[in-house]
């Protein structure tokens, strides 16, 4: 048995409006190739770099928030490198003086919380794209050259392809929580580059493989999982053949996961960083750390928590954590009743009809006539019994889906809908012997088959138009079949 040891770096555009050393707004999308540039981002000779204060706020935002060490004299280094899609030669980056080091991002797995350790986070530039037309000419679109770009390296602590995943999850999270990056893959705001390799499960914990493989340019979680799951499985079985692996980049065969190999990677590459001799080193202050960290909101772990603690089961609290639309909704509920019975009955309605409804009307919750007290009004009624389950339905349909429902209120909608449930056992019965008395054929096969019941109890429904709880009416079947 192998088990993977992973580190991540994840790049992630800051939502800023202008890039991070030019006036040039930041963006791009669905823009006409090469309209947001100017010759700070063209990297023409003289051009002078100024840092964006904004991206800079932002990246020192997360670093606090994902728990780094500050650098209070941090600084702008160049990173040597010629290619197409960087006309300076170089990239502006931070080398040894990163904004934060040493921070982590807590992840629950399998109910455990673990501690996913971030060596670095720093800012930098983001290069041109590369466009590969089909007469095998290059076209390069500079209106991603230069936007602000935040780079997270994690230390190899990713034990399984879960962990990775769930680290990703929450770190889109938190920044989207921040306010720092959209994080929206499709548009590129989020990329992921991966080392990873495989070790047999007897080596001690804490001790790494001699080798690396290196995956860049990852777009989306699915794909980031479908590629470690290829990579597990790929270097399993060099290993079971007693193949050593060697370090190596490889690239993506599309969005399938499986990977090839580019090229082998013995030593580190050499950039020949310097600092950035246009701009000056930067001083942070307490008092600017301290104003940035008391504007840090709730983050999601301490949402999911407080979730957990009025008795909401791990994947509920993980959609009011994600959607934080129905989450807030959800919150102005809590802030009327605290019953921990009523409230994790609302959860799940939430959860399940409300947001399937939803889904079909292709609104967000805040959008429709339900209102928090009225789904405690539902649950409540449910609770005592005054209604079934069918009848919460029917309530939700009638606020969600009729607008002229809307000012009427939830007892006067279960009176005009004939939703009130007979739970009087003299007026059950009475269904129970019709519905016994009209399907002799049914009572026969239950003497044969115990599931019939279930198709008696059907029939007392159908008898009482839905007005009976199915769990007396079974009762009072069994009581007049003697079963
Ligand atoms: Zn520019």
């Amino acid at each position: 048995m192998y088990l993977p040891v992973v580190g991540l770096e994840i790049h992630l555009q800051v939502k800023t409006n202008s890039k991070m050393f030019c006036r040039c707004a930041s963006q791009y999308f669905e823009s006409e190739p090469n309209t947001h540039v100017c010759p700070v981002c063209f990297g023409l000779p003289g051009a002078l770099p100024v840092p964006n204060k904004e991206a800079f706020n932002k990246a020192l935002k997360l670093a606090i928030a994902l728990n780094c060490t500050i650098n209070k004299e941090t600084k702008f280094d160049r990173k040597n490198y010629f290619y197409p899609d960087l006309p300076k030669g170089y990239q502006i980056s931070q080398y040894d003086q990163p904004i934060g080091e040493n921070g982590f991002v807590e992840i629950e797995v399998m109910g455990d919380s673990r501690r996913i350790r971030i060596q670095r986070l720093h800012l930098e530039e983001d290069t041109a794209k590369s466009l590969h037309a089909e007469n095998d000419d290059t076209l390069i679109d500079y209106n991603k050259s230069g936007v602000p770009l935040i780079e997270i390296v994690t230390y190899p602590d990713f034990e399984s392809v879960e962990e990775v995943i769930l680290f990703s999850k929450r770190l889109k999270q938190i920044v989207k929580y921040l306010d720092i990056s959209d994080a929206e893959m499709q548009k590129g705001q989020m990329r992921f580059e991966l080392n990873i390799s495989v070790k047999p499960d007897s080596m001690p914990a804490g001790q790494l493989p001699d080798y690396k493989v290196e995956v860049k340019n990852i777009g989306s979680i699915s794909v980031l999982e479908k590629v470690l799951n290829f990579e597990v499985q790929r270097q399993s079985e060099l290993l079971d053949k007693a193949e050593k692996i060697k370090s190596q980049t490889r690239g993506l065969k599309g969005m399938s996961g499986e990977t090839f190999f580019q090229r082998s990677k013995e030593t580190a590459d050499d950039y020949r960083y310097f600092p950035e001799p246009d701009i000056p080193p930067i001083h942070i202050s307490d008092a600017q750390i301290q104003e940035l960290a008391n504007s840090i909101p709730e983050l999601p772990h301490e949402r999911k928590q407080r979730y957990m603690d009025v008795g909401l089961e791990s994947e509920q609290a993980d959609i009011f954590v994600d959607d934080r639309t129905k989450g807030d909704w959800f919150d102005e509920l809590l802030k009327l009743d605290s019953q921990k019975e009523l409230v994790k009955e609302a959860a799940k309605w939430v959860v399940g009809e409300i947001s399937g409804r939803l889904e079909k009307l292709n609104k967000e919750i805040d959008q429709i006539n339900l209102t928090q007290q009225d789904l405690l009004e539902i649950v409540q009624l449910l609770a005592q019994k005054k209604i079934s389950g069918i009848g919460v339905k029917k309530l939700i349909e009638a606020r969600l889906v009729e607008e002229n429902n809307a000012k009427k209120s939830i007892n006067d909608l279960v009176t005009e809908l004939g939703l009130v449930q007979i739970t009087d056992s003299s007026e059950v019965e009475n269904f129970a012997k019709q519905a016994i008395e009209q399907n002799p054929k049914l009572v026969a096969d239950f003497a044969k088959n115990p599931n019939v019941i279930k198709a008696l109890v059907g029939q007392v429904m159908k008898l009482s138009q839905g007005k009976v709880n199915p769990r007396i009416a079974e009762e009072e079947i069994r009581k007049l079949l003697n079963n």
